[in-house]
C-alpha cells in the first residue's frame, strides 16, 4: 500500500492507472476505522482494479468545534487495517494539502440538503460537497463507496454529482452493526461501556417500531419511537424524521415505495450524537 499526502501526488499516479483502462474506487474516510469503513473498503478493491481510500478529518463538515477538536484520530491502527485489506492507496493529507486557500465555494441542493441534518448541523454538507467534490476531481474515481448510515450525506452526494456531472457510481452500502444492533461508529469509542449497552436501545427500539408501523399511522409511529427513546435516561432524541427515500421529505402514510425513519440522538454525559436509519417496507 503506497500513503500518499499531496492531492497533486495523487492525481499524477493515478492518470497512467485510468490510461491502462483500469478501474478505480473512492473510499472516503474520517478515520478511527472500524468494520463499518472495512466493509465498504472490502467491497471496493473486490470491484476495482485500484482502491483508494482517504483518511481525513474534513474541518469545514463540523459545525461544533468541539466536535472536530474530540474526534478520534488513530491513524497507525487505519494504516495497519487498510494494508491487510489491500488497499492499494491511503491518501492522508493534511488539512493545508486540501484547503491550501479556504474554500469559499457553496453548494446548495434544496430539499434534500435542508431537512434532517441539515436543518440541524448549518455548512455540514456544504462542507461534504466541498471535500467529496475534492476528492472526487483528484481521484477521478468510477466508483465511490458510501455507507447508509449516513443516508442524507448519500442523497447529497448523489444530487452534487448529478450537479457538477462526475462520471461516476455512487455504491450505498448496508449498515454494519454491532451484535446488540448498535451502528458501527467511529464516534461510538467516546461511549462508556454502559452508555454503548444504552445506545443499542436506539436501533432495538427503530426495529420495534417496523412491527409497530404494521397497524398504526406514521405519526402514531414515530411518537412511539420518540417517546420509547426518551425513557432511557441517557437517551434524548433530537429529531425523527420518516421520510421518502429520495427526496427525504417527511411522509404522511405508508404508501411510498421507500419509505425510511432517520434518527438522531444524544447518548450519556457527553452528550454524543449518534445517528441510525431503518427503512420501513409494508
Ligand atoms: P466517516 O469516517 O464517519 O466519515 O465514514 C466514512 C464512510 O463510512 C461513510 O460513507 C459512512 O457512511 C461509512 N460508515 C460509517 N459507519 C458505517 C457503518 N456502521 N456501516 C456502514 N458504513 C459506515
Amino acid at each position: 500500500m503506497k500513503r500518499i499526502q499531496s492531492p497533486a501526488e495523487l492525481s499524477q499516479i493515478l492518470a497512467p492507472l485510468r490510461e491502462q483502462n483500469l478501474s478505480i474506487g473512492l473510499v472516503p474516510t474520517m478515520g478511527a476505522l472500524h468494520e463499518g469503513h472495512a466493509s465498504l473498503v472490502m467491497r471496493s478493491v473486490k470491484e476495482n482494479d485500484v482502491t483508494v481510500v482517504s483518511l481525513f478529518v474534513n474541518p469545514t463538515q463540523f459545525n461544533d468545534p468541539r466536535d472536530l477538536q474530540r474526534y478520534p484520530r488513530t491513524p497507525e491502527a487505519d494504516e495497519a487495517l487498510l494494508s491487510s485489506l489491500n488497499v492499494d492507496i491511503l491518501f492522508a493529507p493534511e488539512v493545508c494539502d486540501i484547503y491550501p486557500e479556504p474554500d469559499l465555494r457553496i453548494f446548495s441542493y434544496p430539499p434534500v440538503d435542508t431537512v434532517m441534518e441539515g436543518a440541524r448541523r448549518p455548512g455540514h454538507f456544504n462542507g461534504v460537497c466541498q471535500i467529496v467534490s475534492k476528492l472526487f476531481g483528484y481521484v477521478l474515481p468510477d466508483r465511490a463507496y458510501f455507507g447508509e448510515k449516513d443516508f442524507q450525506q448519500i442523497a447529497v452526494v448523489r444530487k452534487m454529482v448529478e450537479d457538477l456531472q462526475f462520471p461516476l457510481e455512487i455504491i450505498p452500502c448496508p449498515i454494519v452493526r454491532e451484535p446488540s444492533g448498535l451502528a458501527l461508529s467511529s464516534r461510538n469509542a467516546l461511549l462508556s461501556d454502559e452508555e454503548r449497552i444504552l445506545a443499542a436501545h436506539i436501533y432495538a427500539t427503530l426495529r420495534e417500531s417496523v412491527q409497530y408501523a404494521m397497524t398504526h399511522s406514521v405519526v402514531d409511529t414515530h411518537n412511539f419511537v420518540v417517546e420509547t427513546i426518551n425513557q432511557r435516561d441517557g437517551l434524548e432524541v433530537e429529531y425523527y424524521e420518516i421520510v421518502e427515500g429520495s427526496t427525504l421529505q417527511s411522509v404522511k402514510d405508508w404508501s411510498s415505495s421507500e419509505t425510511v425513519g432517520c434518527i438522531t440522538v444524544y447518548c450519556g454525559e457527553k452528550r454524543v450524537r449518534m445517528i441510525d436509519n431503518i427503512r420501513y417496507t409494508r
